[in-house]
């Protein structure tokens, strides 16, 4: 079997990286920042479950910004994964414009016996490990290619450029000062819906 792992980083710095002096809307910014990031990774995760076919019992974890999924070990799991890789890294990389990272590793393949009570320490450290070593090459599978920088992947988007810096994240320019850019607009706009959701409803009506 295989282990396949999920580890996000970059939480705490992208959580708190706001504009000190504009801290204006800065709960409902971070409640919507954790939210999303929550959120993001739950989706890859329901995601190769889905497509891999796998039940809820193979999540074996699932908290603080890590997951570990159990998985049978053959080429057409591993050929989605390489698949799946690139694109997940893609996606980070836009949404949060490299400050996040989702890291996906499968190195750490398991036979029945490693999961058993004596072995599952070592076993944890292995997965670690290679899921420590997946998040020094973070975003490689998108920005690199055939041991190539893809030059053209660094852009995140091509927005017109102003010389007033948006008040909330201190980062993107807006036309007009005390304005706040789009991003953290939606940001607080998501930050304020959030509390007043009942429920958040799920497509499949499943859980
Ligand atoms: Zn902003």
């Amino acid at each position: 079997m295989l282990l396949i792992g999920g580890d996000l980083s970059g939480i705490q710095s992208y959580l708190f990286d706001l504009n000190h002096e504009h801290s204006r809307g800065a709960a409902k910014t971070l409640r919507a920042r954790s939210f999303k990031i929550k959120m993001l990774c739950d989706m890859v995760l329901q995601r190769i479950c889905r497509e891999l076919s796998l039940p809820r019992q193979c999540v074996l974890m699932n908290a603080g910004g890590k997951f570990m999924l159990l998985a049978p070990h053959t080429q057409a799991v591993t050929d989605y994964l390489e698949m799946l890789k690139p694109e997940t890294e893609q996606e980070f990389f836009g949404q949060f414009e490299g400050a996040i990272s989702l890291n996906l590793d499968w190195q750490t393949p398991i036979c029945f016996r490693d999961l058993m009570m004596n072995n599952f320490p070592d076993t944890l450290d292995r997965f670690i490990h290679n899921l420590e070593k997946a998040k020094l090459r973070k975003h490689s599978s998108y920005l690199l290619r055939d041991s190539a920088w893809q030059c053209k992947n660094f852009l995140i988007n091509q927005q017109s450029y102003y010389s007033k810096l948006c008040t909330q994240c201190g980062k993107k320019t807006v036309e007009s000062p005390e304005e706040i850019c789009e991003s953290c607009y939606q940001e607080i706009k998501l930050g304020e819906i959030i509390p007043k959701t009942q429920a958040l409803h799920h497509p499949q009506g499943s859980s």
